[in-house]
């Protein structure tokens, strides 16, 4: 893992009970330079057990709970985090959460429509105004841009791709609610980065590659330590010049 999160004081991760956002944590604790403070989030933590045993090995690991389509939760949230990271501020926010409301042309419905934009488009838009304090915090303790000072990283998929799904490059996966959620995320992305660029907070969304969890099936071609040990060094690699960017998680 990038020696980067060395200086990175805090990372929360939203999502983190399962599948790529449990992985984080794992790998995050398990690397040779690990964070600070490692806020990971939970829409029901107890019942998150894979989440509370790593916790229980390591100190720094606090877990909150966090429903992100909730406004409430979302506010009580910040609340704790401000209380967690203090005046050190928030490093990296990781919009990890996400849902897949599978629907083609013939079956999606408004309601579909809605449902996968609020958890995977507006939640993640949401989350980071609520820890922009903290993120701001953060920010002011430092120069340069990347995760030793503050930097928000949004979960996106190549599925999202506009210019992707066309011709040939056009595949089956034909979800009208998750690719257009991810498509937004991604122009959600770069507005919060022209927004926070003067505060000197870094934005950027990558894709984790095709992974197997419980989205991604098991038929997925990477396991969950393969994606998040790249994600990870990209993260930790970002500056200045991948502000606003949608990088791979080759780094590409
Ligand atoms: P999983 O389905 O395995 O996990 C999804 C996570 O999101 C769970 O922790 C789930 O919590 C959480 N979540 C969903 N809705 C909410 C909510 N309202 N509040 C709080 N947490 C919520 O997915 P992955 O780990 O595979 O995906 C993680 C991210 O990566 C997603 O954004 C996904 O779109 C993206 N991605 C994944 C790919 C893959 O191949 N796996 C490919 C490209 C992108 P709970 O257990 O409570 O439901």
């Amino acid at each position: 893992m990038s020696s980067a999160f060395k200086s990175c004081r805090s990372v929360l991760i939203t999502g983190a009970n399962r599948g790529l956002g449990l992985q984080i944590v794992e790998s995050l604790v398990s690397g040779s330079f690990c964070p600070g403070k490692i806020i990971a989030t939970a829409r029901t933590p107890a019942t998150a057990k894979e989440l509370q045993r790593l916790a229980e090995k390591h100190s720094n690991i606090h877990i909150i709970p966090l429903d992100v389509v909730s406004e409430e939760s979302i506010a009580k949230a910040a609340v704790e985090v401000d209380q967690i990271v203090q005046e050190d501020g928030l490093c990296c926010l990781i919009n990890n959460a996400g849902i897949n409301v599978i629907a083609n042309f013939e079956t999606v419905t408004a309601e579909k429509m809605l449902e996968n934009f609020h958890t995977n488009s507006v939640a993640p838009l949401m989350i980071t105004k609520a820890m922009l304090p903290m993120l701001k915090r953060a920010a002011a303790r430092e120069t340069g841009m990347g995760i030793h000072r503050a930097a928000v990283i949004n979960m996106t998929s190549l599925l999202g791709s506009v210019e992707l799904n066309w011709g040939e490059r056009a595949n089956n996966f034909k979800w009208y609610p998750y690719r257009t959620s991810k498509s937004a995320l991604n122009m959600i992305t770069r507005c919060m980065a022209v927004d926070l660029e003067a505060d000197g907070i870094l934005c950027m969304a990558i894709h984790p590659g095709w992974v197997r969890t419980d989205m991604g099936g098991q038929q997925a071609p990477l396991s969950t330590e393969e994606s998040i040990s790249s994600v990870l060094d990209v993260i930790g690699g970002l500056t200045e010049k991948d502000h606003g960017s949608f990088l791979h998680y080759t780094g590409l």
